[in-house]
């Protein structure tokens, strides 16, 4: 074989990285969203409009979520029902089979802050929409069958109204034919805030799936993230639609929140990831234990 000089091959050195490298992009990652992120950023983009039930905005990320679902192959059972006679809204969900007929629902509400004012709404509750869908993703990519079959819920209009209102999960249990066989649900709303902690709450006498979680949590990485347990004492989301129908019920939350969630600053900057990755993990984990 012929033997090319040394400074043969320097000069070609140099020419190939001329064409790979340009002084423009040295400094530049290759940047790519995971699923998660692209999610998030089209329910908070400015064009959905805050997802005020009801309006445009809200209705297209109704369309999007069954888009995601479907390509991801699950059949979208969409759920019409009306509030205040005027405002046509929807629940979606699809079923994911587990070994026994029992189920668990898992419910997040899709819908944006009810005062209209366009905020981004990324934790309340863009983190329970995009948590659901990556668990969602989960199962459709794994053979993981969990044992009891599972409902995965997105409910309209749970901002709508004062106070306690959670339309779209008091419209599914009110409607729901086979309530008897829900053992447990499952919400998740609010509990991505970036630099706050999240706690797993439960309804009273569920203190032993509490004690799982906590077991838990020394399996699964949370590095650099607060996450702790407690009985729920608060009134505040879709789980008094299943509370009020007796079902237990356990989810997620932020330690604080209450001057963030419908304010200007619920933005995607402010969400953690982690956190979300982090609750779909141990919450599919906590599905195999039930
Ligand atoms: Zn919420």
């Amino acid at each position: 074989m012929r033997k090319f000089s040394p400074f043969l091959y320097f000069i070609i050195f140099l020419f190939l990285g001329a064409c790979n490298h340009t002084p423009l992009d040295i400094d530049e990652e290759p940047f790519v969203l995971s699923d998660e992120e692209r999610w998030m950023e089209y329910i908070c983009s400015p064009s959905r409009m805050g997802r005020k039930a009801g309006t445009a905005g809200c209705d297209s990320v109704a369309v999007y979520i069954q888009h995601v679902l479907e390509g991801m192959n699950y059949d979208v059972v969409t759920q019409p029902f009306m509030i205040k006679d005027s405002l046509d809204l929807k629940n979606l969900y699809v079923v994911i089979k587990g070994y026994s007929d029992s189920l668990i629902v898992i419910g997040a509400h899709y819908d944006g802050a009810k005062n209209g004012k366009r905020f981004p709404a990324a934790d309340d509750n863009g983190s329970g929409v995009v948590s659901l869908l990556s668990l969602c993703k989960y199962y459709s990519q794994s053979d993981h069958k969990p044992p009891k079959t599972l409902i995965a819920g997105f409910w309209g209009a749970e901002e709508v109204t004062a106070g306690a209102a959670f339309n779209g999960s008091k419209y599914f249990v009110k409607s729901f034919e086979d309530i008897k066989l829900i053992k447990y649900y499952c919400n998740l709303d609010c509990f991505a805030r970036k630099g706050v902690g999240t706690f797993f709450y439960y309804s009273h006498g569920l203190q032993w799936v509490g004690s799982i979680m906590a077991d838990l949590f020394t399996k699964v990485n949370l590095e650099g993230m607060e996450f702790s347990v407690k009985e729920n004492d608060k009134k505040s989301s879709d789980y008094m639609s299943f509370y009020n129908a007796k079902i237990p019920y356990f989810g997620w939350n932020d330690y604080s929140n209450s001057s963030f969630i419908h304010s200007s600053d619920d933005t995607i900057n402010n969400i953690s990831f982690e956190q979300i990755t982090a609750v779909v993990d141990l919450t599919t984990k906590l599905i195999d234990r039930l």
